[in-house]
């Protein structure tokens, strides 16, 4: 019952959260996982650095992977409570560590690293809320707002559409099968119009079409953080 109350919960916020990332511009769970990235790097930046568990997965991991370490700049460059001395204080550790070992450094396997701990957040994070968007997607409201958003990613497609229910994965399909029909119609089009002796001007979906298809097959990727304060 208890377990069944905290489930209830835990979708009727993943409704909120994902409904808000809906309405903002491109993929809704590239979003959510930047998100959570961001909150993670800024609790462990504001509360952890003191952390013997963190320092020793720190330690492990050499650090983090390149995505991960530019974006862990840009919360210290930018976000509130969380300063450089922070950053010091973990690295410390990762350093310190790969220095040891290279101490006895023979083969490439005195030195094994394990996986960036923010990408294991992000895995965790594109799961589950993949998982809550298939699920709320059989509802009718909660379609209809999808349908009007910019929709997923191809990465995220095939995630969502993997743990969605029956009934929602033919819809699912349908649905990212006519935007990418429409992407290719105005990249087409794009083309078309901008040569010399055409003299149509191309149109705003037309323009925004070669950056939708970055994003559309690629996945989201953003020039600063989602998140400003707190
Ligand atoms: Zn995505
Ligand atoms: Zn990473």
């Amino acid at each position: 019952m208890k377990e069944k109350k905290h489930e209830e919960t835990a979708l009727s916020l993943a409704t909120v959260y994902l409904e808000k990332a809906m309405q903002a511009p491109g993929c809704p769970i590239c979003r959510r996982v930047r998100e959570a990235e961001e909150r993670w790097i800024w609790n462990v930046l504001y509360e952890l650095t003191g952390d013997p568990k963190v320092h020793e997965r720190f330690a492990t991991s050499f650090g983090l992977c390149r995505e991960h370490a530019a974006l862990m700049a840009q919360v210290v460059e930018t976000r509130e409570l969380v300063t450089p001395t922070g950053t010091a204080r973990l690295y410390e550790s990762a350093v310190a560590h790969v220095l040891h070992g290279l101490a006895n450094f023979r083969t490439k396997k005195g030195l094994q690293r394990e996986e960036c701990p923010v990408c294991v957040v992000a895995e965790e994070a594109e799961e589950r809320e993949s998982w809550f968007l298939g699920k709320l997607l059989a509802d009718p409201a909660f379609c209809a707002a999808y349908e009007k958003s910019d929709g997923l990613c191809l990465p995220h497609f095939l995630s969502v559409w993997s743990g969605a229910p029956k009934k929602v994965r033919a819809k699912l399909l349908a649905d990212f099968q006519g935007r990418l029909a429409r992407l290719l119609v105005h990249l087409r089009e794009l083309q078309r119009k901008e040569r010399f002796d055409v003299h149509e001007p191309p149109t705003p979906e037309e323009i925004a079409s070669w950056r939708e298809a970055l994003w559309r097959l690629g996945g989201m990727s953003y020039p600063a953080p989602l998140i400003r304060r707190g």
